[in-house]
């Protein structure tokens, strides 16, 4: 059986971003000090938040060292930590979730292959090392989405191309050894599913968030998603599955993309909380933090029903653009901030988010928007 672990206690956290400041909050509140391993010489978001920080690569051996006689139990808050220092701190304190399910879900070869191997649908693909099964794989799917196996997020190390794209070209452009080529999808839309898994095996998940992007980067999130009930309790089944047969433990983010026909692909998954979770912090009973919290602790796990239509608004650099961000925010009565502590908000930077609840949430939303970035 899993340890519990109390109040009192010291969680490490893996990653130094907004998750990380947000679970550090979250931990606070409930009791429990932090010890925030950045990876990073600089890590804004947990600066003041965190009860400790250690500000160093993850390559630092003396870091691993104090991290690990410090904390009595760690997780993380970004996927992208070298497996093999995953393992070393999983033989050192426990690790939730593991670093196995992490490094399933950091590598889009190997998350690929274990949705296949599981006979969870996901995205038709084909690995390619060269531009022969680049022409091939193009021949075959059709128009694709080229992506890095590692490394990639919010769009990044992907390129569109056609069917009839030169493959030669595309290839000489592309700059890794391995590429994960993705059918096109023609979605109606994006949803998500947060699930959590506790050490026992009870799993919980929380309603369909409905995703929409800018530039790849997600801009807002509907809960609950606009899909029929069929599609919703499908989505959160397929979360669960996917959770059950990673036997994981801790909470994760389920990506999927519904086709016109109703039909659900997996797109990704994210072994941590997702920013298309961030509506549970207000609008449920348990945020998605303190659900990360009581998973990787041994505690029950929370109730996550939706207590009202929310509509989380990401608040990305360029809605300061008119500089009037904090004066529109503060005239909302239904509506609630978080900031991330960051001084730089260049382009789609993601310095904070806005939860609005209530049936007029979208409304008012894009109102605030097109006001913004008018
Ligand atoms: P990812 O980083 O893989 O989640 O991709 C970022 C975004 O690119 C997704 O949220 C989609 O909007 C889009 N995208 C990625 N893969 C595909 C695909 N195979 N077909 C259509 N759109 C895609």
């Amino acid at each position: 059986m899993k340890k519990t672990i109390l109040p009192g206690k010291t969680l490490g956290i893996l990653g130094g971003g907004q998750l990380g400041r947000m679970l550090c909050l979250e931990a606070r509140r409930m009791g429990y000090r932090t010890l925030v391993w950045s990876g990073t010489r600089v890590a804004e978001p947990v600066m003041g938040v965190a009860d400790e920080v250690i500000l160093k690569e993850f390559d630092d051996g003396q870091a691993l060292t104090d991290f690990c006689s410090a904390v009595d139990v760690a997780t993380v808050e970004f996927e992208n930590i070298p497996l093999p220092l995953l393992r070393q701190v999983e033989g050192k304190v426990g690790l939730y979730p593991s670093a196995e399910a992490i490094g399933i879900c950091q590598n889009r070869e190997r998350e690929k292959t274990f949705l296949r191997d599981n006979d969870i649908a996901c995205t038709p693909f084909r690995l390619v090392h060269n531009a022969d099964e680049l022409a091939e794989g193009l021949r075959e799917l059709g128009q694709c989405v080229l992506k890095t196996a590692e490394f990639g997020y919010d769009g990044k190390g992907q390129v569109k191309l056609a069917a009839d794209a030169d493959a030669a070209a595309a290839w000489a452009e592309f700059d890794a050894p391995k590429g994960v080529l993705e059918q096109w999808v023609e979605f109606e839309r994006e949803v998500s599913v947060m699930v959590a898994r506790d050490g026992e095996g009870q799993v919980v998940t929380y309603d369909v968030a409905e995703n929409e992007h800018r530039q790849h980067v997600l801009d807002v999130s509907i809960a609950p998603a606009r899909v029929s009930e069929n599609v919703a309790a499908e989505a959160r089944e397929i979360a669960v599955s996917v959770a059950e047969k990673m036997d994981y433990c801790g909470l994760m983010g389920v990506e999927f993309f519904v086709k016109k026909d109703g039909s659900l692909l997996v797109n990704e998954m994210a072994p941590r909380p997702h920013n298309s979770g961030h509506h549970t912090m207000d609008a449920c009973a348990t945020s998605q933090f303190e659900q990360q919290l009581r998973a990787v602790c041994g505690l029950r796990l929370g109730e996550t029903k939706l207590l009202s239509p929310v509509v989380m608004l990401n608040l990305l650099g360029d809605l300061w653009r008119a500089n009037r961000l904090e004066d529109e925010l503060a005239k909302e009565a239904d509506a609630y901030w978080h900031f991330y502590g960051k001084s730089s908000r260049e382009g789609l930077r993601k310095c904070g988010h806005a939860n609005f609840l209530g049936e007029d949430a979208l409304a008012r939303v894009q109102e605030l928007k097109e006001r913004l970035l008018a």
